[in-house]
């Protein structure tokens, strides 16, 4: 960045279109990351809250039985439970799947380290 300053001031003492037009690309170049880099952030952050949001409560409800754990028959008292949640009403939330993933994949990483330090 400091050799193509550095070789846009002569140019411009030749040129004065041209440096106009090379400061406002750069401009908007530097815009449209920052912009970019902002995203990302609000994405990370956004991210990581869900992930700690799923540390903390796991579960949400069944979306078949929506979290009843049970279909009640149209007749009678009797009902059945849940095939998918197996009656529970509960359902592991995807970001739940993810940090089980990610403990999965670190506890076998350090379970390897200690195995080979023997
Ligand atoms: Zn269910």
């Amino acid at each position: 960045m400091l050799s193509r300053a550095a070789t846009a001031i002569p140019h411009a003492a030749t040129h004065g279109s041209d440096q106009i037009d090379t400061v406002a690309t750069l401009t908007a170049t530097l815009h449209t990351a920052g912009q970019v880099a902002t995203v990302l952030l609000v994405v990370t952050i956004a991210v990581g809250l869900y992930l700690l949001s799923c540390l903390i409560w796991p579960f949400g409800k069944c979306r078949r039985c929506k979290g009843a754990g049970k279909f009640k028959s149209p007749f009678g008292r009797a009902y059945r439970h849940c095939g998918k949640c197996q009656g529970s009403g509960l359902r592991v939330r995807l970001g739940r799947h993810i940090v089980n993933h990610m403990r999965a994949v670190r506890g076998a990483g350090t379970n390897s380290t200690s195995k080979a330090g023997k």
